[in-house]
């Protein structure tokens, strides 16, 4: 089955590295996507699974906050940190995990190589290697990812994390190349 052309290989991605408009207010880095990611995703036919804005999805476009970009980066984010662990919250993000797991899961049924879940560092919902807690960037990963990572490994599934921010070079991205055999 899905023998055809198709690679069998893909990835997951924060949302906003392929469309920057989900970010919140005065943090997008590109008008549309990171360019030098998605290019070298489609050079090297690895499929391209979007997941969902954990942030949109359970606080609104303006993350409940119209005066976002006025505060600096870190303080907001911390902002939007304490604003998804409310208990209303965190079950909406529960049923995003849900709704990822679902696909990896039929993926993985059917022998697709999920090569990396890449995330955005600092992001309090994304981040991989680096979160924002106590108005810093700290160490760590953010709640969204968190909670992937716990539920991937609740069902013995492997898959590496990375996470890249707009400074990191091609180098950071090609890393990815050493998860895909
Ligand atoms: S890092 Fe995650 S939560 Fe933040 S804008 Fe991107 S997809 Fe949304």
């Amino acid at each position: 089955m899905f023998d055809d052309i198709r690679s069998k290989k893909i990835v997951l991605i924060a949302h906003c590295l392929i469309n920057q408009n989900a970010i919140s207010d005065g943090t997008a880095v590109y008008p549309a996507a990171f360019s030098d990611l998605i290019n070298f995703l489609m050079q090297n036919n690895i499929g391209i699974l979007q997941m969902p804005c954990p942030e949109l999805c359970c606080l609104g476009l303006d993350r409940g906050n119209p005066l976002g970009a006025a505060s600096p980066v870190l303080v907001e984010n911390t902002r939007i940190r304490s604003a998804m662990q409310q208990k209303e919250t965190k079950d909406k993000l529960q049923k995003l995990i849900d709704y990822v797991m679902l696909q990896i899961l039929e993926y993985r049924k059917h022998g697709f190589k999920i090569i990396a879940i890449i995330g955005a560092n600092r992001s309090p919902n994304c981040g991989v290697e680096t979160t924002s807690e106590n108005n810093q960037e700290t160490q760590g990963m953010g709640l969204f990812m968190e909670e992937l990572a716990k539920r991937l490994y609740q069902n013995k599934i492997k898959i590496s994390f990375l996470g890249i921010k707009s400074s990191d070079g091609m180098e950071k991205i090609k890393k990815l190349l050493r998860f895909a055999d």
